[in-house]
């Protein structure tokens, strides 16, 4: 049995269960007195063997099976018959996968599972016919709560306190437009309450921020989740939108190189002229986002711009974007586009240095530092729904209030 002693040299987990051929077969409402127990891909635990391992660098479907005694023929089934689901040259390294195999002497294996991710699974059942499908795990909501003083990052600081740093990106998204993230400073403070996604009581990311107060300079800003007929996002304590007109930034993760400024030192022309832009340094390909809805008015390449675009948002605001090494396909004058869609590609074309995105700004046709600008808000919550709001307000209140003082 070569592969039994494959399973002890890498140590890979051995446990007896049965090859079942669909999942739905396990949904059992009326349990019999043995009570039959699914593993995650809804095989019932039975008289089989289950090997499990990850795929290898330069594995494939047959150097997975033929160890355990899956005939040449079986597999070109597999392979052809799985076109519709799955594409089996896209096995990847490092990836996990379980094999369900038969106990007697032969140790075949009957079924193989792969997993492309932590959610999703595909069978490749050997059992009778070859029979393949894809399957999806139970994903479990959890909601946490963390409170914290910014220190070194807002990213640093949710690890030490064992969250999810990705969260910091969550928040930066929902403070966007009222919170400049390239300004938070040591002092700030952060609560949160969320839920977290989890599969096989692993944590697989995020599910979204319920509610949370962030902060910044001593003003504390609160958010709130809502969702109804009429509105859909963030809204602080008073029911107003925290979505702006536009973002503070193109780009998510930059900094910015050079400010808005009647006169500057170019770096290029080696002299002294003034910057109607902001840069945000970001490395080559970093998407650029509409800061706002719009309109494209420009999309194309000029010698000191390079590849840009230009947008109007509306009759009083127009914004520009200049040195992209790409701009998006399908971004053309006339085209309309949204609030946060990729228009181009950071690059250096034109007169740049490095990598870079100069964001333009113009407000009534006069070129303006966005930065400096008080923009305008979108619309707060309805009154049909302000009931409503202040009920789900509430109830997040008092949830966090609940793991402020643990009982
Ligand atoms: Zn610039």
């Amino acid at each position: 049995m070569k592969g039994f002693v494959k399973w002890m040299v890498f140590g890979t987990v051995l446990v007896w269960a049965a090859c079942n051929s669909t999942p739905e077969q396990t949904d059992n409402s009326e349990p019999e007195e043995e009570v039959e127990v699914s593993d995650q891909y809804g095989f019932v635990t039975d008289s089989f063997l289950v090997v499990k391992d990850k795929v290898r660098k330069n594995q494939n479907l047959s150097s997975i099976l033929l160890p355990y005694g899956v005939p040449y023929a079986t597999i070109d089934a597999l392979a052809r018959a799985s076109k519709e689901v799955f594409d089996v040259r896209k096995l990847a390294a490092g990836k996990p996968y379980t094999i369900y195999c038969t106990k007697d002497s032969t140790g075949l294996a009957t079924c193989f599972v792969y997993e492309p991710n932590a959610v999703d699974y595909v069978v490749f059942n050997m059992q009778d016919s070859v029979h393949i499908y894809k399957g999806k795990k139970d994903i479990e909501k959890k909601t946490r709560y963390v409170k914290g003083v910014v220190n070194s990052s807002l990213y640093v600081d949710l690890k030490k306190l064992d969250a999810d740093p990705l969260l910091a990106i969550e928040l930066s998204e929902i403070y966007a437009w009222t919170i400049d993230f390239y300004r938070i400073q040591k002092g700030d403070e952060f609560e949160v309450l969320y839920t977290e996604n989890y599969v096989d009581g692993k944590s697989i990311g995020v599910d979204r921020i319920l509610a949370s107060t962030f902060t910044n300079y001593g003003k504390a800003i609160k958010a709130y989740y809502f969702e109804s007929e009429n509105e859909k996002g963030y809204f602080d304590a008073e029911g107003g939108n925290l979505k702006k007109a536009f973002l503070k930034a193109p780009v998510k993760y930059s900094r910015i190189s050079s400010g808005y400024s009647m006169k500057r030192f170019h770096p290029v022309q080696k002299r002294y002229k003034a910057h109607l832009g902001t840069d945000y340094a970001a490395p080559k390909g970093t998407p650029i986002m509409a800061v706002g809805d719009g309109v494209i008015t420009e999309a194309r390449y000029k010698a000191n711009n390079g590849n840009y675009v230009k947008m109007k948002h509306n009759s009083v605001y127009s914004t520009q974007y200049l040195h992209m090494s790409k701009i998006a396909s399908g971004i053309k004058p006339g085209v309309r586009v949204s609030q946060g869609d990729v228009i181009g590609y950071v690059g250096s074309t034109g007169l740049a240095t490095g990598p870079h995105v100069c964001f333009r700004f113009w407000k009534n046709g006069k070129q303006v530092d966005h930065r400096r600008e008080e923009l305008p808000p979108s619309e707060p919550i309805s009154e049909s729904s302000l009931a409503q709001f202040n009920s789900t307000k509430q109830r997040l209140d008092s949830l966090i209030l609940s793991y402020r003082k643990p009982l």
